[in-house]
């Protein structure tokens, strides 16, 4: 299988441990203070897919995905709805499972919560402060990025560029206080109405992106085999995750990084802060979620795209035909199907190309309709779907009463 890698910027073979070792991913997750929109939706689908050819290929995987139960976000957020933020979390958190099984994806085999893992994250600080890459101004502990030369190398942006983004997503580039413009924040004091911690270097609570260091490391180890997320997490979260995972393990701490494209709806970002979201929910609710996957892999994972509100009708009608080939019996002297699953898996295997791997389903189920394939093809359709996660209705809809 070859993989875009954003920290070599190229397509290169993902050479993932041979079975029985597991293959072990961390995508970062969600920070649950609101509900699961598309954006969201279309990169847990990529990672998805990609586990689901991996586990095809004979691999095991140990997927991590965490939730970020406590940062900058979810906190304004209870204060806002006055609720405490644990239970914002545990209620969208639960909202999030809802959406991710309706879209039929492979629950992670650990979802480690940000506030369980503080102890783990202080102890890192203190690793880090040993080292020297670390400073403690004012009860606010940064990291010192000029102590790390690599820092910048995985995203590649240039200092103003970076400076730029940092002020964008969080970071605080013009602290008179930092040594450096692009030093992050690893410790920070909480506001009188939001939890806080002791530490050794003061009580508060921890930078957002130490949280996935710990968490990553803490239940896979450094040298994880795949890192992903959505592409805005490239920097400053990933590039800071890197710069002090391994500052502080001494060792590479990802193999292979892997970023997926933002959607856009009503010409820009989908994002909360200008209210144009796509709730997955929403659309479950008017659409087979089938259709709503269909609709997705129409996109590269690493594309940056627009959603349509028709986009799903297009969908429903290809998974409408996949049911119907799919249910179709004979006849037994066509072609043989196989090369279609040849097609399928080698454009899985071409970084992940769904979009390709769609229109091999469609061109099958249309073959299958036209009776040129022999009466393996529905099986063998069904079973291809399913690798896509894509699940077929095994009956027809039951006739009308009347
Ligand atoms: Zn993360």
């Amino acid at each position: 299988m070859r993989l875009y890698d954003t920290a070599r910027r190229s397509v290169v073979p993902f050479e993932p441990p041979a079975p029985p070792t597991e293959v072990r991913i961390y995508v970062c997750g969600i920070t649950p203070y609101d509900s699961t929109h598309l954006g969201h939706a279309n990169t847990y689908l990529a990672y998805d897919l990609l586990i689901r050819r991996l586990e095809d290929l004979g691999h095991q995987v140990r997927l991590v995905r965490n939730i970020t139960d406590v940062d900058d976000s979810i906190l304004p957020k209870a204060r806002e709805l006055g609720v405490d933020f644990l239970e914002l979390a545990a209620a969208e958190t639960v909202r999030f499972h809802c959406d991710m099984e309706a879209l039929n994806t492979r629950p992670p085999a650990a979802e480690p919560k940000a506030t369980e893992w503080v102890a783990e994250m202080i102890a890192l600080i203190e690793v880090l402060m040993s080292g020297g890459h670390a400073y403690t101004v004012e009860d606010t502990t940064w990291f010192d990025v000029s102590t790390w030369p690599a820092y910048g190398r995985l995203g590649g942006y240039d200092t103003a560029a970076m400076r730029t983004l940092a002020a964008e997503r969080g970071g605080t580039p013009d602290d008179p206080r930092q040594r450096n413009p692009l030093d992050f924040v690893l410790w920070q004091p909480s506001a009188p109405d939001e939890p806080t911690w002791d530490s050794p270097f003061g009580p508060g609570r921890p930078g957002w992106h130490i949280e996935c260091s710990v968490m990553s490391m803490g239940l896979l180890g450094a040298g994880i085999d795949l890192h992903g997320g959505g592409s805005d997490l490239i920097f400053p979260h990933h590039e800071c995750e890197l710069a002090q995972s391994e500052a502080a393990a001494n060792r590479q701490f990802v193999k292979h990084w892997m970023h997926c494209g933002m959607v856009a709806y009503e010409g820009t970002k989908m994002s909360k802060s200008l209210g144009n979201l796509v709730f997955v929910s929403d659309l479950c609710k008017e659409s087979d979620p089938a259709a709503v996957r269909l609709a997705l892999m129409r996109h590269h994972y690493r594309h940056d795209w627009e959603w349509h509100d028709g986009d799903v009708d297009e969908a429903e009608a290809l998974l409408d035909s996949l049911n119907e080939a799919a249910r179709r019996k004979g006849p037994a002297g066509g072609a043989d199907p196989a090369p279609f699953a040849q097609r399928l898996r080698d454009a899985l295997d071409d970084d992940l190309d769904a979009p390709r791997a769609r229109a091999v389903l469609a061109e099958m189920a249309d073959a299958v309709l036209a009776g040129r394939l022999d009466d393996s093809a529905p099986g063998l359709l069904a079973e291809l779907c399913a690798l896509c996660g894509i699940s077929l209705e095994p009956d027809p809809p039951s006739p009308d009463p009347q």
